[in-house]
């Protein structure tokens, strides 16, 4: 048995699923939540400590991802939304740890680490587009 913790991000119409349901039962799963919040626009977001067989966890997040949510294995309460970034730059200069960086500049598109991340919620209030957003 191994426990791992998690962060699902799931669109407005997966929000009513029964999503840890399926995972304790289909998936023999033990779930502990840390975290969960539906956001204005109702995205959610679920932060979970999910104890299982390797293979099992495998499998119940593999299903998770057959309904549109994405896994985050970041621990990280910041999120950018790549589909929504329009890679104008703006979160750049504003970001103290280049988490979010310029990786290629003969593209110009932007990318996030997020294992430099340390949180500070700077890109949230300076990005335009509303890319990045906390789940706290
Ligand atoms: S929260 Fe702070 S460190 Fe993390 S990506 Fe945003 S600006 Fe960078
Ligand atoms: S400010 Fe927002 S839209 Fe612009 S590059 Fe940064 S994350 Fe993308």
């Amino acid at each position: 048995m191994i426990t791992k913790k998690l962060m699902l991000y799931f669109p407005k119409s997966e929000t009513e699923k029964p999503i840890v349901y399926h995972l304790v039962k289909d998936y023999n799963l033990v779930i502990n939540i840390f975290r969960a919040k539906v956001t204005p626009e109702e995205y959610g977001y679920l932060v979970l400590d999910v104890t299982g067989t390797d293979e099992d966890i495998r499998r119940g997040m593999e299903f998770v991802k057959t309904l549109n949510v994405q896994v985050d294995e970041s621990h990280k309460g910041v999120r950018w939304d790549e589909a929504t970034c329009t890679d104008c730059g703006n979160c750049i200069s504003h970001c103290p740890t280049a988490a979010l960086h310029i990786p290629d500049r003969a593209t110009m598109k932007i990318a996030y680490d997020s294992d430099l991340c340390v949180e500070c919620l700077s890109c949230i209030s300076n990005c335009p587009f509303r890319a990045c957003s906390s789940i706290f």
